[in-house]
């Protein structure tokens, strides 16, 4: 059986991905830098050149950074995309391309493509996060992916696990954005330790130093503080952990770990992301087929 080919966008904050879909896989992609003008015809305009004629063959689903409301797209974070609030990106989309498009938060498709073919198939309720620059994720409960009455369901990295603690880019202090999230390890490391790190290399310090210990371990905490909640508040019987810090193996290690010691009934299944950086526009690809 021929595996059918499908067209799927992802806009992030640095890049635009157009890419050709089979399956579980990418099969060919083209990529352009984001727009930054802040115009959003020109971010239409720059998808439209991007997306081949041959590949305008049925409905294009769409992954994007950002909150995704009756088809409309707000950047949470202007500086990440910049782009006016509402914009109308299904509609702007399905005009210039000529056929039907649909939009999702990216983290929402991820979601949707672990669940679906990933680390997440067989799960009841399961939620999926992602820690990397910052922290992002959603849930799947019984087939049904959350969005909430206005797409803000899932952003699981603004929720709150330490009350007075670090300030968080959405304005709270606290969140687990803003303790666990890459971008949070390399700031909080730099301090500490009085010179710039990186996450990864903090990680890896981590291993031989006390202090890069610590800071490491805090972050886990608050994520698994975190991942205690979202069993206690959805009942998620698995957690799969994604992005460049999540799948880093010492720091999947700690938090593993850490999982291991909670009584048995907060405790989820954890697994490795599987589908890598590709989740997003596969998820969109599949959630624009059902
Ligand atoms: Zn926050």
């Amino acid at each position: 059986v021929a595996t059918e080919l499908s067209t799927a966008i992802d806009i992030g904050g640095t890049k635009i991905a157009a890419a050709r879909i089979a399956g579980d896989r990418v099969v060919e992609r083209h990529q352009i830098a984001t727009p930054r003008s802040g115009v959003f015809a020109d971010m239409v305009d720059a998808i439209a050149g991007l997306v081949p004629a041959d590949w305008r063959d049925g409905r294009i689903g769409i992954a994007t950074t950002g909150m995704v409301r009756a088809g409309r797209l707000t950047a949470l974070n202007p500086t990440t995309l910049p782009i006016p609030d509402d914009s109308p990106l299904e509609q702007a989309l399905s005009e210039a391309l000529g056929v039907p498009a649909q939009a999702f938060n990216d983290a929402h498709a991820a979601a949707w493509a672990e669940y679906e073919l990933g680390a997440g198939r067989g799960a009841t309720t399961m939620a999926f996060l992602t820690v990397s620059t910052g922290v992002g994720g959603g849930v799947v409960d019984h087939g049904r992916l959350q969005v909430g009455a206005d797409g803000f369901a899932g952003h699981l990295g603004h929720l709150q696990v330490a009350l007075g603690g670090e300030p968080c880019g959405c304005g709270r202090s606290g969140c687990v954005e803003a303790i666990s999230s890459g971008t949070a390890l390399a700031r909080i490391g730099s301090r500490v330790l009085g010179r710039p790190i990186d996450a990864g290399a903090l990680i890896a310090l981590a291993e031989t130093d006390a202090d890069a210990a610590r800071v490491v371990d805090v972050a886990v905490e608050a994520l698994v503080a975190l991942i205690t909640n979202l069993r206690a508040d959805n009942g998620i019987d698995c957690l799969v952990l994604g992005g460049s810090v999540g799948l880093n193996p010492a720091f999947f290690q700690r938090v593993s770990a850490q999982v291991a010691h909670l009584r048995q009934i907060f405790r989820p299944a954890l697994r490795s992301a599987e589908l890598g950086h590709d989740a997003g526009l596969v998820g969109a690809a599949r959630l624009v087929a059902r």
